[in-house]
Parts: C-alpha cells; structure tokens; sequence
C-alpha cells in the first residue's frame, strides 16, 4: 500500500519470505524491533496462517545492532564519565589553591570547608 512506511521494507534486520523484522523508527526504547508482514494487512487478524506463522520467532541468535547500541551508550557514558573526572580534578584543584591562598593569608581551611 503506497504511503505505508511497513511495506517499505528498511532497515531489515531479519527476514523470512513472508516477514521482516527492522528497529522501530519510533522505539520506545533502544533497540526495540518490530515484526512487520511483507503484505500490506490492517491487523493480525487479517494474515493469512502462514503469514502469521512467519512472525514467530524461529530460533534465537545474534543480536548485532543490540550489541551496536550498547557499545555506543557504553562509549557515551565512558566520555561521560571521563569528562566528569577531568572536572572533579579541576574543581579539587581549585579547591586546594584556595586552602593555600587561604592559609597565606592566615585564614587556613579544614576539609570541612570551615575556616578555623
Ligand atoms: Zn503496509
């Protein structure tokens, strides 16, 4: 059916004669994969048996691009992670200048914070 983004097949990531499988274009979470028939239908109920047989799963195997978008959140919250310790390092950098600007000038200050 023209204008139907499901009988478009993109983004196959499996596929069987009568089905394929791609990630949601709209996934309510990372790596969510839909099950699409290849004939145009308005529900389950309308495919035919074997049509519905072909969206059950056969056997489990790979999931590559599940892997793929683990890897980059993984990658993302390193970079994350690595730019939040060069800040800390920064910040406790700072921190020790002003115990030490603080101390020259006779206001020394605890690791409360509290000048004593
Ligand atoms: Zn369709």
């Amino acid at each position: 059916m023209s204008g139907c983004e499901l009988c478009v097949p993109a983004d196959v990531i499996a596929e069987n004669p009568l089905a394929y499988a791609r990630y949601d274009s709209n996934p309510l979470c990372p790596g969510h994969v839909i099950v699409v028939p290849k004939r145009h239908v308005a529900d389950f109920f309308e495919m035919t048996a074997a049509e519905q047989a072909a969206l059950a799963p056969r056997q489990r195997g790979p999931k590559p691009a599940a892997d793929r978008d683990q890897a980059l959140q993984i990658a993302r919250l390193t970079r994350d992670n690595d730019r939040l310790k060069n800040r800390l390092d920064k910040a406790l950098f700072v921190i020790e200048v002003q115990k030490k600007v603080a101390a020259l000038l006779g206001h020394p200050i605890d690791d409360s914070g509290e000048t004593t």
